[in-house]
């Protein structure tokens, strides 16, 4: 054999197909806001939650975001969130810094800026789920970040992640979204998961009642954002007026950590609870949610109700956290 044949190679560079851009255009990107997701992208997150989920249940973890590390910082209270990047992330094969309690006892304390916090953790981190009590504050970690920053929680503002993990529950539950009505009950005003999932709404053939007091009526531009999409849309002050026609209740507590005058939380704390004798009334397939934690607004008699899904909820969130962590990465 001729030396030259010996060291043709094996193939020609120039022929390889362009690269293959994993997880749909999310790679790379920071997740701050459900307006980065129209229904193609919601989808490919969907199928690859649905594979973790598979994943997880036939061999519990993999090794697919192994050597890659993930920051949690929590500036606020949580369970579910937190817990979930950090099962999803371990799950996965990666490794977690959890600032997720005490942050008192970071660097916070001592005075330091976010911007100068997120720009030290993205030296040990190849990305960081932030949750912050300032609405905008993932916006701003963001613009400072070389690494992809993932908004759980931004005060009053958003909370995009619960979004994509309480859509995936309603399909996975019902089957579909197009021609559902949809109940959004308790404090649509400083409920930030009220927000992220009704403006992902807005992309589907859906109609939406809204339920409160009316001091925690769902703020005029997200309504807007509604009526601008022509959907079907009423508000009342009683849960007993939608029971009956809903497809899905989403429940949420009132949000005292965001009221100024405790008086006014007290007057409206008790404003609605989901007891037995309401889901009597309500459609046998219907299905009842809750980002949690309640705090009162679901009886502890709803709970062995095939109908109540806000745990299975919880479950669907680590199974959304893995594929965005995978996707964001570039290992979807
Ligand atoms: N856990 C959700 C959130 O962080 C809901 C709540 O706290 O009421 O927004």
């Amino acid at each position: 054999m001729l030396v030259e044949e010996k060291l043709r190679p094996l193939f020609n560079f120039d022929d390889l197909p362009e690269p293959v851009h994993f997880g749909n255009g999310l790679t790379g990107q920071d997740i701050i806001s459900v307006s980065q997701f129209n229904p193609d992208k919601l989808d490919y997150i969907f199928a690859r939650a649905q594979e973790m989920r598979e994943l997880v249940e036939r061999i519990g973890s993999t090794d697919l975001l192994k050597g890659y590390v993930l920051a949690c910082l929590f500036y606020e209270p949580s369970t579910r969130t937190s817990a979930s990047f950090i099962a999803a992330m371990e799950r996965l094969g990666g490794s977690v810094i959890p600032i997720t309690q005490g942050v008192e006892f970071s660097s916070v304390s001592k005075g330091e800026t976010l911007a100068d916090t997120i720009r030290t953790l993205e030296q040990y981190a190849d990305v960081i789920a932030l949750r912050h009590p300032k609405l905008g504050s993932a916006q701003v970690a963001a613009d400072y970040a070389n690494i992809p920053i993932i908004n759980a929680g931004d005060g009053p503002g958003e909370h995009p992640t619960q979004a994509l993990l309480d859509l995936f529950t309603i399909k996975e539950e019902l089957g579909r979204i197009n021609g559902l009505k949809i109940a959004m009950v308790g404090d649509l005003r400083y409920g930030r998961t009220v927000h992220s999932l009704t403006q992902l709404l807005t992309q589907y053939d859906v109609s939406l009642r809204f339920v409160s007091p009316e001091i925690l009526r769902l703020p005029m531009k997200i309504m807007n954002q509604v009526i601008d999409a022509g959907l079907d849309v009423r508000e009342t002050h009683d849960v007993a007026d939608v029971i009956e026609n809903a497809d899905v209740l989403y429940v949420t507590r009132v949000q005292k950590e965001r009221f100024t005058d405790l008086a006014q939380y007290e007057e409206v704390k008790n404003h609605h609870e989901i007891t037995p004798e309401l889901m009597a009334r309500a459609k046998q397939n219907m299905v009842i949610m809750h980002p949690l934690p309640r705090v009162g607004e679901i009886h502890y008699a709803v709970d062995d109700d095939p109908r109540a899904a806000y745990f299975r909820q919880v479950k669907n969130g680590m199974y959304i956290r893995m594929a965005l962590l995978a996707a964001v990465l570039g290992k979807a």
